[in-house]
C-alpha cells in the first residue's frame, strides 16, 4: 500500500480524534442512495471506475454498517466487476451467501485475528485444520466481514460454514489511511486491495482501487470533519 497520496492528508494529532468520531457517522436514510447508501452528492454508482478483477470478492456486511459515511464496502461493489455485498447476519452456507453455487475449498475467508507468530509475509493462508501453508493456494474468491470488531465477530460465529473456507490473515506493512482502533487494522477496501494483490491480481488493479478509496470516500468525508455528525447507536470501533 503506498503510504501517501496527493490531495489527501491522513488525519494526525488533534484531527485523529475527530476523524475517529467520523467513522461512527451514518448517512440519514432519506439522504442515502438506494444502491450505494452514500449521500447523493457523493454517490459512488456513477463515479466509481469499473475494474475487471478475476478473484471474486464477497463482502458480508453487518446490517448496521450499511449507511456508515466512511464505509468502503459499497466501493467494492461499485468498482469491482466480480464482487457482491450482502447485508445480513447469517446464511446457511457459502452458496446461499453468494447467491450462486460455490465450492468452499476454492474460497478463502479473511480471519480477524492475526497470527501471534507472523510469517513476515503480507498475507498468510491456513488449511481448514489450521496449518499455515507456504504458498498461497489459487482461490476462486474470498469472503470479507464488514463491520465493527464486535459486529464482525458476531458474523463470524453466526456463520460456522466460514470454517470450511481457507483462512487468510493479513499482516499489513503500511498503516491504514484511516484511523483504526487497532494498529494492524485496515478498512474493508484496504483489506480487499491487499488480499487481491497478494492472491495474484494485477498490482495496478489494487492500486486503482486504493486511489478510488481516497478520491471517492476519504476525501469527501473530510468535508464532514467538524460538521454536525450523527452517531450510529452502536458506536463501536471498526474491524475492517
Ligand atoms: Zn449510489
Amino acid at each position: 500500500m503506498p503510504p501517501r497520496r496527493s490531495g489527501f492528508r491522513p488525519p494526525g494529532g488533534r484531527r485523529r480524534g475527530i476523524a475517529l468520531a467520523l467513522t461512527r457517522v451514518t448517512v440519514p436514510r432519506e439522504e442515502a442512495c438506494a444502491r450505494c447508501f452514500r449521500p447523493a452528492e457523493d454517490c459512488l454508482c456513477t463515479r466509481a471506475v469499473r475494474l475487471e478483477n478475476r478473484i471474486f470478492v464477497l463482502v458480508l456486511q453487518h446490517p448496521r454498517e450499511q449507511r456508515k459515511l466512511i464505509g468502503s464496502a459499497s466501493l467494492a461493489q461499485c468498482a469491482l466487476a466480480r464482487s457482491r455485498v450482502r447485508a445480513g447476519l447469517s446464511w446457511p452456507n457459502l452458496s446461499a451467501a453468494l447467491g450462486e453455487p460455490a465450492k468452499p475449498a476454492e474460497w478463502g475467508a479473511l480471519f480477524l485475528k492475526p497470527d501471534p507468530r507472523p510469517s513476515g509475509r503480507a498475507i498468510d493462508a491456513y488449511s481448514r485444520r489450521g496449518e499455515r501453508q507456504g504458498d498461497l493456494p489459487p482461490l476462486t474468491g474470498f469472503v470479507v466481514l464488514d463491520g465493527t470488531w464486535k459486529q464482525a465477530k458476531t458474523l463470524w460465529w453466526r456463520n460456522p460454514w466460514l470454517l470450511k473456507l481457507r483462512r487468510l490473515t493479513l499482516n499489513p506493512r503500511a498503516p491504514s489511511l484511516r484511523p483504526q482502533a487497532r494498529a494492524a487494522g485496515l478498512s474493508t477496501i484496504e483489506a480487499i486491495a491487499l488480499t487481491l494483490r497478494e492472491l495474484g491480481e494485477d498490482p495496478a488493479l489494487a492500486e486503482a482501487l486504493m486511489d478510488q478509496y481516497v478520491r471517492l470516500v476519504l476525501e469527501p468525508a473530510q468535508r464532514y470533519l467538524g460538521k454536525g455528525t450523527r452517531h450510529a447507536p452502536d458506536g463501536g470501533e471498526h474491524a475492517g
